[in-house]
């Protein structure tokens, strides 16, 4: 177990492993230039105690009044007041400098390969996806541990991923930052606008990667944050107004997409007296944006059908019309068109596309990741000494359902949900059940599963409407 994990555990430790936060301006222990500490947990900067003195001296004051006053006062109680900042709003200590351990080692960070073997196990299919976002994950985190005195700096490797609804994009980057174990923070871009309107800051993004890594500077410093919805951003066509939450919100992330120091609120999302603040760089922060960006492929179409009907080289107008993998290519121009910023891309350099899921893919997602809906289920019978078992006809009819719903695999777990119910409900009612198959039939609502008794007999459960 490492020492960090000892010291947290140990109560007594604990304080020591958190910065003090001063009682009077709530500036953390790393903001201020000295902190005295008083009895009852009392903590003060030199700056307030400053202060106060001199506020004192300004005043006044007949000392001897005031001392004789405050003899008729029972003494005063802060430690309530102390207590007021709440766990989550305080910082873990930085560690000190002269122990350079890095966060990341680079012997230990995986090969491209066999970090793509890692999101094999998980995420079915977008063999593309998975291939450019190891590649760019280890090139990102050999750029942080990279030595700049050559004058040779390696360019971040942010990324923009494009695909469908429920293909994958989120499940991506979670199953990547879990095999890394580099906090993460998710959020969407619709709930971002320009810092003083309604909405979330753009800078809320790295106040919650600070949550996700439990209030820790530097483990923040080496996440993840993934953007989805970024096409919700895309500058406004024909509009006389402020583009509050569109281009405001693609200039206004410029730069921390490239590097920026920036002082986020501890433990909430926004800045105000009473949340202590703290600095974040977000130099080596790896951000990956999606979007399904759904009018796209018109863009590209149009682009490539005209390019391909000009010039002594002209084909057919409409041969794109049937390319089913048209996104694959997309440019940065095609991009431009549909509302995104020119410096917004420049800030993006690493640009992918996921595939829509097909019916062969989502059976496959089904009862192939690690942890698939049906070994989930098969899981929970299991534990009931009950056998589980999908016919393929019954798992290629829930994919059916699922594709006509359009938004590709999420559909999928409701679909199972519904007819898996009856199933978890009566199941446990009879301890002779030995196995469950369940059939076409049961999914399309024509039949039962098959029931297979402890000593093999076969039955029909009733169908319930
Ligand atoms: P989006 O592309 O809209 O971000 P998600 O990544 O949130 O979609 O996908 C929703 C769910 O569908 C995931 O939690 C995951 O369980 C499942 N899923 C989607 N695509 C895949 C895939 N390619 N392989 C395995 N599971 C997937």
């Amino acid at each position: 177990m490492s020492e960090d994990k000892i010291q947290d555990q140990n109560p007594t430790n604990k304080e020591d492993t958190y910065e003090k936060v001063c009682m009077l301006c709530r500036r953390p222990e790393s903001k201020v230039k000295s902190m005295i500490s008083l009895p009852n947990n009392i903590c003060i900067c030199t700056d307030c105690m400053q202060k106060s003195f001199d506020s004192m001296n300004n005043s006044n004051i007949n000392y001897n009044d005031l001392l004789s006053g405050m003899q008729s006062f029972p003494m005063m109680d802060f430690s309530n007041i102390t207590n007021q900042v709440p766990e989550r709003q305080r910082l873990k200590k930085k560690k000190p400098k002269n122990e350079p351990k890095a966060a990341f080692d680079i012997r230990k960070l995986p090969a491209p390969h066999k970090i793509k073997a890692g999101l094999d196990e998980y995420v079915i299919g977008q063999e593309h996806a998975k291939k450019a976002i190891s590649v760019a994950v280890y090139n990102h985190y050999k750029r942080i541990n990279a030595d700049t005195s050559d004058g040779v700096e390696i360019e971040k490797s942010n990324m923009l991923m494009i695909g469908p609804t429920g293909s994958g994009k989120t499940y991506l980057v979670q199953t990547l930052a879990r095999l890394l174990d580099v906090p993460l923070a998710l959020t969407d871009a619709t709930s971002l606008t320009e810092a003083g309107y309604i909405g979330d800051d753009i800078e809320s993004v790295v106040s919650k990667l600070l949550a996700a890594a439990d209030n820790d500077v530097e483990r923040a410093e080496h996440g993840i944050i993934f953007i989805d919805e970024i096409d919700k951003i895309a500058k406004k066509k024909n509009t006389n107004q402020r583009d509050v939450s569109g281009e405001a919100v693609q200039q206004g992330m410029l730069k921390l997409l490239e590097g920026a120091d920036v002082e986020v609120p501890v433990g909430a999302n926004s800045k105000n007296a009473m949340v202590p603040l703290t600095t974040v760089n977000t130099r080596n922060i790896l951000f990956i944006c999606a979007g399904a960006f759904p009018d796209l492929e018109e863009i590209v179409k149009n682009r490539l059908n005209k390019q391909a009907s000009i010039g002594f080289n002209a084909d057919l107008k409409d041969k794109y019309d049937k390319d089913k993998n048209i996104l694959d290519k997309t440019s940065v121009e095609d991009l431009r068109e549909f509302g995104m910023i020119p410096e917004f891309l420049g800030r993006l350099p690493v640009i992918f596309t996921l595939q829509g899921l097909t019916q062969d893919m989502l059976v496959e997602i089904l009862k192939k990741p690690k942890n698939a809906i049906v070994k989930q289920y098969q899981k929970l019978l299991a534990m009931d000494e009950v056998k589980l078992v999908f016919e393929d006809e019954a798992l290629w009819e829930i994919a059916g359902r699922a594709l006509q719903k359009d938004t590709g695999a999420r559909a999928l777990r409701a679909i199972i949900e519904e007819f898996m119910l009856d199933i978890m409900f009566e199941i446990p009612k009879d301890s002779s059940i030995g196995e469950v198959v369940i059939t076409k039939e049961y999914v399309t609502k024509t039949g039962g599963p098959r029931i297979l008794m402890r000593g093999q007999e076969t039955m029909y459960l009733e169908q319930k409407q």
